[in-house]
């Protein structure tokens, strides 16, 4: 089994709906279990500012599944969610990112683990910091610091019932 972090987000249709779904499909994956899940978070997009706020949540997972399995499965989910992405860094209705899978460093052309932006985004920085505050990169380095340079990018928690009430 291996202890893993999926970054969840959305900026199109009912957000958080979808997210709440994208979080139940999760608890259904084969040999998976949810071990954690952060609050929710708003923030302005990053890239085109035309674009609709992101919610943005980090769900951790104990997994029987070796990390290629979990990206089909990730990706699947997002299709069943109706995945629409318009554009590079634009509006998407559901994107579900590996941020790390155990302490494994993943270098193939459709699977980058740690996902390479993850320590340059506060939407996932601080959600996952929330319920791994000790969480480190395979090379040791403490992700803790980095919440200091990202601190420009606005971003709060965000309260609803639809994502606070499930257990
Ligand atoms: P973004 O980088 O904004 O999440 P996309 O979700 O559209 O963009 O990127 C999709 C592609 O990213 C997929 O085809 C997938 O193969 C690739 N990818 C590379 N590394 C990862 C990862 N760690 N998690 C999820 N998708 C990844
Ligand atoms: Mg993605």
């Amino acid at each position: 089994m291996t202890d893993a972090f999926i970054g969840l987000g959305s900026n199109l249709g009912d957000s958080v709906t979808l997210l709440n779904e994208a979080r139940a499909a999760l608890t259904s994956l084969p040999q998976t279990r949810v071990t954690g899940v952060s609050p929710l978070y708003r923030s302005a997009p990053v890239g085109p500012q035309d674009q609709p706020d992101f919610f943005n949540a980090v769900v951790r997972i104990d997994t029987g599944l070796d990390a290629a399995s979990l990206l089909v499965a990730l990706q699947l989910i997002e299709q069943q969610a109706g995945r629409v992405r318009l554009r590079h860094w634009g509006e998407r209705t559901l994107d579900l990112d590996i941020l790390l899978y155990g302490n494994e460093r993943i270098d193939l052309p459709n699977l980058q683990v740690p996902h390479p932006r993850l320590h340059q985004r506060a939407f996932v920085l601080k959600p996952l910091l929330d319920i791994a505050a000790e969480i480190a990169l395979p090379d040791g380095t403490a992700l803790a610091p980095y919440c200091a340079t990202v601190e420009d990018q606005p971003i709060c928690q965000y309260s609803d019932d639809r994502w606070s009430l499930i257990p």
